[in-house]
Order: structure tokens, then C-alpha cells, then sequence
């Protein structure tokens, strides 16, 4: 028995009744730096930093009183006292001996420097913290907080220690706030405190602040402890009203511009309407008359033209003529009015196809010039049929009717681009002036007489109008003499399943 006390690895000191050093072992030798005959014998409060001595006794006279195994000053910090004077923080256990000659007592002692420094370290890591840092026992009770968090919740340094954490959640949310502790407790983790909930602490004066709160368990031999590390969020929410109320007004905005819009574009609509009404009179209730007009000049021709002479046979034709012009002018403009009114669906188009049909409605035409037409490779479109038809026929038939002394040439091809595709047709006609590169897409816009060159004047500016509901563009490249190139892009497509 002896023998395992003198080999312990903790101080052992045994006291008789009268507070007598009876027993000592080697590691108290070592921890108190005294020889062992110099401690025996003596009263134990040798061991004992002076302005503790006079305390010191009277407990030890109260442990005897109702002896039991425990430890020593629960709550206290207790210390030693070496030889040579200096101190030290320790913790004893008690055990109550009993022997022939009364109630011993057996003190184990322990050294706690270490620990305690490590703990001052805590606290300086926790005092130096950026933030907001308080710790929490499992009882709610504040054990540490830093000079972030007196700023935080308005309090002066040390005063917040020792009170319960609810003076820091407001009145609203208090009643819940043991509940969700003793929970925390319960499956303790690090993380984010009331996740998807907003999160205000209290101040000292009773004001809020809105924060938001990071939770760890730490546990130490004291007990658990919770260390929560604690931002002041008003900076963030301020920014964030500012920039909800930003939105709002853009949204605000934004709304009545798309209001303005629709109103613009109903009128335009109402327009449209007009506009394809007016045109549709226009080729109904003109061409009557117009017809009228052409047939009563032919029959004025049958019958009086011998003796209208040959003067009036002329004029009379010119009259015909002029009213057959008039006629297929009414036609394309009620074509192109019709445009954007024919609404079908887009789909994905092979432009080869296209460029067949047009050639095939243009045959006549193609023979007559002696022209030859051709294409490179041609890339599917999205598209309408009817109308990118109607784009390939219009240009293709300009560029074999538009040519000089040599039989006309013309030329396909399509390169791709970004997603879009560039379609160029290509002839080696009379090509058009720089200063008129821009106005021949204007309805009725022509450059030449109807001697020269029949037309309406219709075509590109249908090929524009076109090109325009595809959400591409059109354009020319020209010299006066060196043939022509008219470019357009359209939205490229995957292959489709067109026969
Ligand atoms: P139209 O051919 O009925 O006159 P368009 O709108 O198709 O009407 O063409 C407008 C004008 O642009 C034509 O009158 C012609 O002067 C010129 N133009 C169109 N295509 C070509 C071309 N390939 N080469 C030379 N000039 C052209």
C-alpha cells in the first residue's frame, strides 16, 4: 500500500486530525519542492499560499465534521505554494481515512497550470476574435464574453459573465429559447442557428439588432459548453432593403414600359388591321373599275379602231397597258401587306428544296434569258416555306432578269455563322449604283421604265419584310456593270424530317 502511494503519479499528502502532515510521496516531494522530513510533521497549511491559511483551517475543521470523499472547493480557484514562494493552481481531491487514532484525510493534488493556461490562451484567442464570441454552460449561463460582444449587445466588459444567455434574445422569441438550448445539448454539432429563420439579439437598452449566429459544442473538464460566434447583420440587411426597393422600382419600371408597349403595339396592330382592310378594298374596289376601265379601251379598240386611225389604236394600248401595270401593282401590294398577317408556325426548312421550287416557278423566265442557275451547298433553315420561297423566287428572278449583253449567271451559296446562316445570290448582271444600294428595298422604288425592265417595284421590299420576320437581315454588294450580290441571314436549324 505504501508503495503504490510513494510511486503515484500524483501528489498524495495525508493529514491527521489535526491538519499534520503524516504522509507524503515522492511526487509532492517534487511538485512542492521540499525534502520530505522538511513537510513531515508539519502543519499542511505550509502548503498553502498565506492569505488562504486562515480559511484553509476552518474548512478542514468543517470537512471533519462530516468527512466524505470529494472535491476540494468546488467553484474556487485554489492554489499551492512551492519552497521557494512561488504558486501554482491545483485541484485536490479528498478522501476521508479512517485509523485507530481518528479520521485522516488523504489529498491527491494536482497541477493545473497547464490547463490553465491553455485556457487563458483560449480566452486571449476568444478576447482578440474579430467578432462577437460568447460561451454558454448547459445551464444557459454566459461563462465568457469577448469585448465584441459588450459592443455588440451594449454592455461594459465582464458584465454580461455570470447572466443568463435569454437577457440576449429578445422578448418575442425568449419562451422558445430553453427549449431549443436544451435541445442543442441533447445532439450537439457545429453549424448555423435558426437556419431559414431571421435571427435578432437584444441589447442592453432594450433595442434589437439582427444577427446571425454560428453554434459549436466544446467540452472541457468544467463541462459543455456551447461557443457561439455572433455577426451583426444590419450592414447586409440595410444593403439588402436598398437593393429590394432598387428592384421594386425596376420592376416598376419596367411594367409600365412593357404597358406603354402593349399600347403601342395594340395601336400598331389596329393599324395593321387598317392597313390590310385598306388593302384589300383597294385590290377589290380599284381592280373592278380598273378592270372596267381596260375592258371598255380593248372594245373602244374593236370596234372604232379603224376609226380611231393608227394614233388611237396606240393610245388605246397604252391606256390597256398602263391599266394591266396598275393591275399586278395592286396584286404585289396586297402581297405585301399580307406578310406579317400570315402567321404559320416556323419550321426547320432545307433551303435546297427551297431553292428547287423557286427554280421550278421561275422556269419560263429562266429559259427565255437563256440563264443558268445554280447553287453551292445549302444549310437548313428555321423558317415559313411559302414565304422563304417567296424570298429565293423574288431574288433568283432578279438576278436573271436584271442582266446585260452576256446571258445571265447565277449563283447560290450559304455559308454558316454563330448559329446563323448567310445566303448569298450572286449574278453577273448590270448591278446597282452605290447611292441606290439602300432604296431598292423601299416598296415601288425602281430604277428603270417598264420598256427597259418590267416590275412593280415589290420585290425586295417583300424580300426585306421577310428577311425581317425571320429576325435576320438583307443586304447588296454591287458595282454599276459587275453583277450583283444579295445577301440575307436567317436562324440556322438541326436537320429536319422534310421529304
Ligand atoms: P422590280 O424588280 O419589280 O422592279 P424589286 O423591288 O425586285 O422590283 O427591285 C427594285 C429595283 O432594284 C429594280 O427595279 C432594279 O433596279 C434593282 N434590282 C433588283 N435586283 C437587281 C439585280 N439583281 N441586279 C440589278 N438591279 C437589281
Amino acid at each position: 500500500m505504501l508503495a503504490i502511494i510513494e510511486s503515484a503519479p500524483t501528489a498524495l499528502v495525508m493529514i491527521d486530525c489535526a491538519g499534520r502532515i503524516v504522509l507524503l510521496n515522492a511526487e509532492t516531494e517534487r511538485l512542492f519542492g521540499y525534502r520530505r522530513e522538511a513537510l513531515l510533521g508539519q502543519s499542511i497549511e505550509i502548503l498553502v499560499p498565506e492569505r488562504f491559511r486562515g480559511r484553509h483551517a476552518d474548512y478542514r475543521t468543517g470537512y471533519l465534521i462530516a468527512p466524505e470523499a470529494r472535491t476540494m472547493g468546488v467553484g474556487r480557484e485554489l492554489y499551492g505554494i512551492r519552497q521557494d514562494g512561488s504558486e501554482f493552481p491545483i485541484e485536490i481531491g479528498l478522501n476521508p481515512v479512517e485509523t485507530g487514532e481518528g479520521v485522516f484525510v488523504l489529498s491527491a493534488i494536482v497541477d493545473i497550470s497547464e490547463r490553465k493556461e491553455s485556457e487563458v490562451r483560449f480566452r486571449q484567442a476568444l478576447e482578440s476574435a474579430p467578432m462577437a464570441m460568447i460561451m454558454i454552460d448547459d445551464r444557459g449561463i454566459i461563462d465568457l464574453a469577448n469585448t465584441e460582444a459588450g459592443r455588440l449587445f451594449g454592455y461594459p466588459p465582464g458584465e454580461m459573465i455570470g447572466q443568463s444567455v435569454d437577457v440576449l434574445v429578445p422578448d418575442s422569441s425568449r419562451g422558445a429559447h430553453p427549449g431549443l438550448r436544451t435541445d442543442y445539448f441533447k445532439s450537439p454539432n457545429a453549424r448555423r442557428m435558426g437556419l431559414g429563420r431571421e435571427l435578432y439579439g437584444r441589447r442592453k437598452d432594450g433595442s434589437q439588432v439582427p444577427v446571425e449566429i454560428g453554434l459549436s459544442p466544446l467540452r472541457t473538464a468544467q463541462g459543455r459548453f456551447v461557443l457561439s460566434a455572433i455577426v451583426d447583420i444590419s450592414e447586409r440587411k440595410r444593403a439588402e432593403e436598398a437593393q429590394r426597393i432598387l428592384n421594386e422600382e425596376l420592376e416598376r419600371r419596367v411594367l409600365e414600359r412593357t404597358a406603354a408597349l402593349e399600347r403601342s403595339h395594340e395601336a400598331l396592330e389596329r393599324s395593321n388591321v387598317d392597313l390590310q382592310q385598306f388593302a384589300y378594298i383597294a385590290s377589290h374596289d380599284l381592280q373592278t373599275p380598273l378592270r372596267g376601265m381596260a375592258g371598255c379601251a380593248q372594245l373602244l379598240e374593236e370596234r372604232f379602231g379603224s376609226a380611231l386611225g393608227q394614233d388611237g389604236g396606240a393610245l388605246i394600248r397604252r391606256i390597256v397597258g398602263g391599266a394591266i401595270q396598275l393591275q399586278s401593282m395592286i396584286k404585289d401590294l396586297l402581297e405585301y401587306s399580307k406578310i406579317d398577317s400570315r402567321e404559320r408556325p416556323f419550321e426547320n426548312i432545307s433551303l435546297d428544296k427551297v431553292f428547287t421550287d423557286a427554280i421550278g416557278l421561275l422556269y419560263s423566265s429562266i429559259q427565255e434569258a437563256g440563264a443558268r442557275v445554280t447553287k453551292g451547298e445549302l444549310p437548313w433553315v428555321r423558317g415559313d416555306r411559302a414565304q422563304l420561297t417567296q424570298l429565293m423566287t423574288n431574288l433568283i428572278g432578279n438576278a436573271v432578269k436584271y442582266h446585260g449583253s452576256d446571258p445571265p449567271r447565277v449563283h447560290v451559296t450559304a455559308s454558316l455563322d454563330e448559329g446563323g446562316a448567310v445566303i448569298s445570290v450572286r449574278d453577273n448582271g448590270i448591278g446597282i449604283a452605290a447611292e441606290h444600294q439602300d432604296g431598292i428595298f423601299e416598296a415601288f422604288r425602281r430604277l428603270h421604265t417598264q420598256q427597259s425592265y418590267p416590275g412593280t417595284g415589290i420585290g425586295l421590299a417583300v424580300c426585306r419584310r421577310v428577311v425581317a420576320r425571320h429576325g435576320g437581315r438583307i443586304w447588296v454588294e454591287s458595282a454599276l456593270g459587275s453583277g450583283s450580290t444579295f445577301h440575307f441571314t436567317l436562324s440556322a436549324a438541326s436537320r429536319g424530317s422534310e421529304p
